[in-house]
């Protein structure tokens, strides 16, 4: 039975939205030469080989981006250029449902934190990106709004309120500021049905990520991995404890 090995980005393989710490990259690219490799991110593609590299990306067998809202895998052949080609196997849109937009800029307005730095909502594929601080904001205003949230509990409260309100949506509480709404189902867990249904009956599927606890955006793909004999999750807190993981079985 051969194992495939799944990774979050952002506070798993590098802190959250940003680079690959150099020394890692160089251990992380050595440990997945000869294995089987996804990124199963919240992010887009770009942001990912911009975090990641293009030479851990081309290493890896397929990259679901935004939640697993879109999917793309390497082709066969490798065209004139020398760069590793990509396709996109399958894409899901978001369709916003009526008001949401609306309600969305109220939340903002009607937040107590002090700092709002514009762009609040990202469409993405499949998803909304949400945040309060919003995506303007620079790593020490990211940092300061994700120590708030942390005190006063802000995204959980938002996602409790936006839940009772839309019931066909689904909230998940990503990265260190930002809440990810789509619709439901449509979160990393959709990989398994759409991608690894079959191969998980032969295979070990290892998945690693960050926001495994409820209602992280991890959660319910470890969820669905774990109901499975051949499934497993595990929960890291910061890159340095995945550079940790790697030295130990079944990794190693
Ligand atoms: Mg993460």
């Amino acid at each position: 039975m051969s194992s495939i090995f799944l990774f979050d980005v952002d506070g798993t393989v590098t802190p959250p939205k940003q680079k690959i710490d150099s020394n890692f990259k160089i251990e992380f690219l050595r440990w997945m030469k000869d294995r089987e490799v996804y990124i199963v991110s919240g992010g887009s593609f770009p942001r990912i080989i911009d975090q990641l590299g293009t030479d851990i990306v081309d290493g890896c067998a397929g990259v679901f981006a935004c939640m697993g809202n879109i999917f793309y895998e390497q082709l066969d052949q490798i065209n004139p250029s020398g760069f590793d080609e990509w396709q996109i196997i399958y894409e899901n849109k978001f369709r916003s449902p009526r008001g949401l937009k609306e309600k969305l800029k109220k939340v903002v307005e009607e937040s107590a934190y002090h700092t709002k730095t514009g762009k609040h909502s990202q469409h993405r594929e499949g998803m909304i990106n949400f945040s309060i601080v919003g995506s303007n904001a620079t790593t020490e205003q990211r940092r300061e709004y994700a120590e708030y949230d942390l005190q006063n509990k802000e995204r959980e409260a938002i996602v409790g309120a936006l839940k009772k309100q839309y019931a066909s949506l689904d909230f998940a509480i990503g990265g260190a500021v930002s809440i990810d709404i789509f619709k439901m189902g449509a979160d990393k867990s959709q990989i398994i049905d759409r991608h690894f249904d079959e191969v998980l009956e032969g295979n070990r599927i290892l998945f690693v990520g960050d926001r495994i606890p409820f209602p992280g955006n991890d959660c319910s793909l470890a969820v669905t991995l774990r109901q499975h004999p051949n499934g497993s999750a595990y929960e890291v807190e910061s890159w340095r404890d995945t550079a940790e993981l790697l030295k130990t079985e079944p990794f190693a």
